[in-house]
């Protein structure tokens, strides 16, 4: 019989809290403990059947919402305001166990499972590349939603910038031309109460004016990446893959793509590791 799943949440809780006891392990599957092989220990913790069984994976995602809906049904993020990017993707529903992983990647500081949720994103990006590249030009960058300060500050890193890290070495393990982390081409600036408790039509004007795009400062290097250089290349032209962990209603994603194109951007595509159901933001929480 299977493992009560609490048991198995509390084990892919505990991942990598203690590297060193770790390296002393076999390589077990968090949820199923089914042994790994190398390759699948060190890129998603998560044997291939349980990777293939996470919810969100099968079917297709609107490019709007990226959400899973039928075309002819009703997009929620129809206007230019909701959804001013050119592309919307998700790999996975945030929902359990998914819900799990991020937080203990969040709040546990368990970083060595960004890769496992960079690595299926990247995979999703790239098996649907024939969607979304046709709506923008070829991707020059991949910049990670950057974090407020004060949760930076306190958290001691940005998980989109992991994640975001994961899915540019994805890309590139896929033996494929990977676009660079531009992590600098995208500071945050100010502070908002956590988004978490507010509904979705107080976020917009929360959340608004507290990016700031295409200044390569040292601020946004100490702070919010610990890649890139000062001064790169202007956004003006550009096409953008802007990455973050969650994306819920899409404030944040949606502000930040109005900032990148304000700055010049020519092409922005989100992607998120996991995309919340639409039930779960119509009672926001
Ligand atoms: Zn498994
Ligand atoms: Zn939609």
């Amino acid at each position: 019989m299977a493992r009560p799943f609490l048991m198995r949440a509390r084990r892919l809780l505990s991942l990598g809290t203690d590297l060193s006891l770790q390296a002393l392990l076999p390589r077990v599957c968090a949820l199923c403990e089914a042994e790994l092989g190398r390759a699948d220990a060190r890129r998603a913790r998560l044997c291939p059947p349980c990777l293939e069984a996470l919810p969100g994976t099968s079917g297709g995602r609107c490019l709007r919402c990226a959400l899973h809906h039928v075309p002819s049904a009703a997009c929620p993020l129809s206007s230019e305001a909701q959804a001013p990017w050119d592309a919307a993707l998700a790999w996975l529903d945030y929902g359990y166990p998914v819900d799990g992983w991020i937080h203990a990647l969040k709040f546990q500081g368990e970083g060595a499972l960004a890769e496992g949720l960079g690595h299926g994103l990247a995979r999703a990006i790239l098996r649907h590349r024939e969607t979304w590249a046709p709506l923008v030009g070829p991707i020059d960058a991949i910049v990670p939603l950057p974090l407020a300060p004060s949760r930076l500050a306190r958290r001691g890193f940005n998980q989109a910038a992991l994640i975001a890290t994961a899915v540019q070495r994805a890309w590139r393990l896929e033996g494929d031309a990977a676009p660079p982390l531009r992590p600098d081409w995208l500071l945050r600036t100010g502070d908002t109460a956590p988004l978490s408790g507010q509904g979705a039509s107080e976020r917009p004007a929360m959340i608004h004016g507290v990016y700031q795009a295409g200044k390569g400062t040292r601020h946004g290097q100490r702070h919010n990446n610990k890649v890139g250089s000062a001064g790169e290349p202007s956004l003006k032209g550009r096409c953008v893959l802007l990455i973050d962990d969650v994306m819920t209603t899409g404030a944040s994603l949606a502000e930040a793509t109005r900032c990148l194109r304000a700055a010049g951007a020519q092409g922005v595509v989100v992607a998120a590791a996991a995309r919340t159901p639409l039930v779960a933001h119509e009672s926001p929480g």
